[in-house]
């Protein structure tokens, strides 16, 4: 039988998961060109942008980053405001996994010497609530309250997937490339359907993709694949395992720090022309000209930049189209962690309700409040952006109560990140619908004539910080083994 194992081989093949896998090897700094071999423009300050910036730095080129908004970071915001205590949460991403499977983070958190701080995950202090009821976070609980097959459903969802998966191994078998090719064309929830799960498992599949990632009504069955076979053989005790001591965005801090220039903040790029010697960007400020730009962006943003010459009918589609999750964070600070206190819990909850994973900001922090952060997604979090933020906390705060009775009696202030209404972004992060994968993924593989893509989008780990990090190296990497005279 298949593992998940042969699910990543398989991917690998594909050239979905390939392209990137040794963008870095190459870029030991010792091997990396000293002098002026040209000028970058970077467009966007996220994770992406300003690893980009920083690796072109090294490698001699000079770099200029303009960025939208008033602050760096992009999806890395650190919320310490209106927060009690010196207590902070983190309003985009928030953890990191361990070093074997996000290596790059802990490359250059270690680079800036910044330190990182555990996440509490054990299982026996989190809680399932379904069915309005409160078990254990384990599949014993789960089979003891709601019968075995709730468990066995879930095994066999990734018994199928891998199952599928063995038509994708040998791909210089060209019945492989259309089967991958078919398999991105599937709707991810008509083959739900196929299965015909247990209801109460279905409930957790669908709890599950949508928190992941999106409804599974906008995913490709390929994607979901692809995704299975980035964390394929990861032990659960090794995901999520970190955030950024004093909070994540420290990092993006000091990597702008390390730039010889400064960031240009509040600068949206408006136009971006590439000549037959380089790019003309401009900005609601004025022009910056450059030999290559690095759009290091999400998509959204960018169908409101004019690209000239146009570019090509795929990435026309791909940021017209590309599919993007609709995360809300709401984040509420409690004058106590009565969860903690009273009930010796972690608050790390999975639920059927529509705020379905909830857990706690402050487990490293001191104090005697505590942060519980809601990560409520796909359909529920386009209900809750749809609401004024009054009604969001209300709506938040009325479920947490269910699971935590006596909790909103200790709310002290209660705010919200909404990422689907954030112009730059216009979403939370890509997640790639029915057919998206074949078709857009290659080309942001390889430049465009003097622009090149980075972001999240663009590297196999899709929806993290490690992607953003390896798509800005991968970017620099291409960039390092060229001169400005090509
Ligand atoms: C709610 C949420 C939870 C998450 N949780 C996790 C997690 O737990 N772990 C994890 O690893 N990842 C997580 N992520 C994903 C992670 O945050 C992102 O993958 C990563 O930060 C993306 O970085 P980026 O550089 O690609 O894009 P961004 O961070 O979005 O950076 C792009 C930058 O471009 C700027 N920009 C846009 N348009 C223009 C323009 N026209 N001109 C100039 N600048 C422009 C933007 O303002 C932004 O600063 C989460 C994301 C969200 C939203």
């Amino acid at each position: 039988m298949s593992t998940r194992r042969d699910l990543l081989r398989s991917l690998l093949s594909l050239g979905i998961t390939s392209t990137l896998s040794n963008a870095w090897a190459g870029s030991a700094h010792a091997t990396q060109t000293k002098g002026d071999q040209g000028h970058v423009v970077v467009i966007g300050a996220g994770l992406a942008g300003l690893v980009a910036a920083y690796e072109l730095q090294q490698w001699g080129w000079r770099v200029t980053v303009l960025e939208a908004r008033d602050r760096l970071g992009g999806r890395v915001v650190t919320l310490r405001q209106p927060f009690a205590q010196g207590q902070h949460a983190e309003g985009g991403g928030e953890y990191i996994d361990d070093v074997q499977v996000h290596p790059q983070m802990h490359h250059y958190v270690q680079r800036f010497s910044l330190g990182l701080e555990p996440v509490n995950r054990r299982p026996e202090q989190g809680v399932y609530y379904l069915k309005g009821q409160r078990l254990p976070l384990s599949h014993q609980a789960l089979a003891e309250t709601f019968g075995a097959q709730t468990w066995r459903e879930d095994d066999r969802f990734w018994a199928e997937l891998e199952t599928l998966a063995q038509g994708l191994e040998d791909l210089d078998h060209p019945e492989a490339m259309t089967n991958a090719a078919a398999l991105d064309q599937v709707v991810l929830s008509r083959w739900i359907d196929t299965l015909a799960q247990d209801p109460l498992a279905r409930v957790l599949t669908e709890q599950y993709l949508r928190g992941e990632y999106d409804d599974p009504e906008w995913l490709s069955l390929l994607f979901l694949i692809q995704q299975a076979a980035l964390y394929d053989q990861v032990p659960d005790q090794r995901v999520e395992m970190y955030r950024i001591q004093g909070g994540n965005d420290r990092l993006p801090a000091a990597i702008a720090a390390a730039l010889v220039n400064p960031v240009q903040l509040n600068t949206p790029v408006t136009a971006i022309r590439q000549t037959p010697l380089g790019v003309v960007v401009s900005h609601e400020q004025g022009v910056v000209t450059a030999d290559y730009a690095v759009v290091a962006t999400p998509l959204p943003p960018l169908r409101s930049v004019q690209f000239e010459p146009a570019l090509s009918p795929v990435l026309q589609r791909a940021i017209a189209e590309l599919n993007y999750g609709s995360h809300v964070k709401v984040i509420s600070q409690f004058n106590q962690r009565l969860w903690q206190t009273k009930q010796g819990l972690s608050g790390l909850t999975i639920t059927d309700l529509p705020i379905g994973f909830v857990s706690e900001a402050t487990s490293s922090q001191p104090g005697r409040a505590g942060i519980l952060t809601a990560y409520v997604s796909g359909q529920y979090g386009r209900q809750l952006a749809a609401m004024p933020p009054t009604d969001r906390a209300e709506t938040v705060l009325a479920q947490l109560e269910q699971v935590y009775p006596g909790l909103q009696a200790q709310v002290s202030t209660v705010t919200d990140m909404v990422w689907p209404q954030d112009p730059w972004v216009g979403g939370s992060y890509s997640a790639y619908g029915p057919g998206q994968l074949t078709e857009f993924w290659p080309a942001f593989q390889q430049p465009y004539g003097r622009l090149l893509f980075a972001g999240e989008h663009t590297d196999r780990y899709i929806g993290y910080m490690e992607g953003a990090v390896r798509s800005g190296q991968r970017v620099a990497s291409w960039l390092g083994s060229r001169t400005h005279a090509l």
